[in-house]
């Protein structure tokens, strides 16, 4: 059978076809209802016209927002404005009613917070469809980029026995009993009786494995699900995210900077060329949005017209130490205006202050490189300065920070040395360690978080509502 998506672009008139969907609308009149249906093949919907001569009536009692139908007809040119072509129904079949006292989606609107409490129901709604297709789209469009460029996929671990990634809180995995778990002499839990025999956790980065795979093929990434246990309620954090890390071998930072630019443009300029519809939906929808705001509130660029903006600009590419000066000598800083302010060199970056370097100072995608090491994790290549490490974090409009990277340290005794000063524990690192031991060479790679490319795709601007099933702190229903 034919999606609604194939016969709105088909002009088989006259032809006896069915289709299968859910109903949005229905509209009666005397002798004729109308009835739109979607499949989720695309934001569009068919209109359905049932004709009182060929169908009885009775039928249409049992017809409301949500049901499931079969319809059998024949698709003719459409005489409304809205549609070229629908179906005239000869036969309707119910798979599925929906009750409209119970069914809590009807056609109106509904709150973003309302339909992450129906998340179960929420891919019926056009934003959801539009979303979830768009979600597919730069899944697929990330994976194009990387088998055109000569990049091997890899499946790193979800089940790690590391703690070391240095990325942030970890969810232990265990099969011990929760309560009178085996204990050690000394009182700890005795993890040599767990599964693993030893302390297993999820990952939070495919990296280490990632780059243990580069030394050896070259360029490889993966993309894959990761978790952290921050108690961040933040509406850029999920606790279970999906991250793009891929590292490549006989490469420096520059090479990492071009590749992620060109990886973000690729996606954005996939967005552009396949899901036109559902980009369209968005961004009207946005636009009327912003209509609640004040004039001074409003973004000057259109969603399409900010995807398009991206394609057609360099990132700007800076230091650490330039960005604080600007962000010291700026306005904000000076009027007390960041919650943070910035002070010193040496200083982490929050959120608010990446989002000035990209929206007010240069309106444009940036590239923050060479941040003090103090503030980026153990393998990155250090400087020569002894300061500062070889990171690269790419920063994006209405988002902050996109993509976290960096060259790695190649060199063995830079790298122990730094592991030790950091009490790393060697056990769990030597692996990674005799890496540089053998056919060292230099290499780079990022993470890219899969939700916050996302975001800035559809132009969404809380990350729950651009993962079907959002894992955050209290919050794992469905
Ligand atoms: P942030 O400072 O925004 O918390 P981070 O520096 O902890 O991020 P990295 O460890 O560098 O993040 O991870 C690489 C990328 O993964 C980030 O640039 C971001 O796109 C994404 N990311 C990190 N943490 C999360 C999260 N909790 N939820 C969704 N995406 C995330
Ligand atoms: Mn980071």
């Amino acid at each position: 059978m034919k999606s609604i998506k194939q016969i709105l672009n088909s002009s088989e008139y006259n032809k006896q076809i069915s289709v299968n969907g859910w109903v949005r609308t229905k509209r009666m009149s005397k002798n004729v209802a109308f009835i739109t249906l979607n499949d989720g093949s695309t934001i569009n919907n068919i209109q359905i016209v049932v004709d009182a001569d060929k169908i009885d009536f009775a039928i249409l009692d049992k017809i409301h927002t949500g049901a499931a139908l079969k319809i059998t007809g024949e698709l003719i040119k459409s005489q409304g404005k809205n549609q070229n072509v629908e179906i005239s129904a000869s036969k309707i079949h119910i798979y599925g009613e929906a009750n409209p006292d119970e069914y809590p989606l009807q056609p109106k609107k509904h709150s973003l917070e309302f339909l992450r409490e129906i998340a179960h129901l929420r891919f019926r709604t056009n934003l959801f469809g539009a979303i979830t297709r768009i979600r597919h789209a730069m899944i697929f469009a990330v994976h194009d980029y990387f088998n055109k460029n000569g990049f091997y996929n890899i499946h790193t671990p979800i089940i790690t026995g590391s703690d070391a990634e240095g990325a942030g809180e970890m969810f232990r995995v265990t099969t011990l009993p929760p309560k009178d778990a085996p204990v050690t002499e000394d009182g700890n839990t005795d993890f040599s009786k767990d599964f693993f025999g030893k302390e297993t956790n999820l990952t939070v980065s495919g990296q280490l494995e990632a780059e243990l795979a580069a030394l050896a093929l070259s360029k490889v990434y993966t993309f894959g699900p990761t978790f952290r246990a921050e108690n961040s309620n933040t509406s850029r954090h999920l606790a279970e995210f999906w991250m793009i890390e891929p590292e490549i071998a006989f490469a420096d930072i520059n090479d990492d900077m071009n590749l992620a630019e060109g990886l973000l443009k690729y996606c954005v300029k996939y967005a552009l060329d396949n899901c036109n519809d559902d980009l369209q939906f968005l961004t009207k929808r946005l636009i009327n949005e912003e209509k609640n705001k004040p004039q001074n509130e409003r973004s000057e660029l259109n969603l399409i017209e900010k995807l398009e903006f991206i394609l057609k600009n360099n990132f700007e590419r800076l230091t650490y130490t330039e960005a604080i000066d600007i962000l010291k000598n700026s306005k904000q800083n000076k009027k007390k205006k960041f919650k943070f302010p910035i002070n010193e060199w040496g200083a982490d970056l929050q959120s608010e202050h990446e989002r000035y370097l990209v929206e007010k100072h240069f309106k444009k995608p940036v590239i923050l490189t060479d941040y003090p090491k103090e503030i980026k994790a153990f393998y990155m290549k250090q400087n020569d300065d002894g300061k500062t490490v070889r990171a690269m974090d790419i920063l994006f409009p209405g988002i902050g920070e996109i993509v976290g990277g960096s060259q790695r340290e190649e060199n063995y005794d830079k790298l122990y040395s730094r592991i030790k000063e950091l009490n790393i524990p060697e056990k769990d690192m030597w692996w990674y360690l005799e890496t540089r031991k053998f056919g060292t060479v230099p290499h780079a790679g990022f993470g890219l978080g899969f939700e916050r490319l996302m975001l800035f795709v559809t132009g969404m601007t809380n990350i729950r509502d651009v993962i079907p099933f959002p894992r955050t702190p209290k919050n794992s229903e469905f």
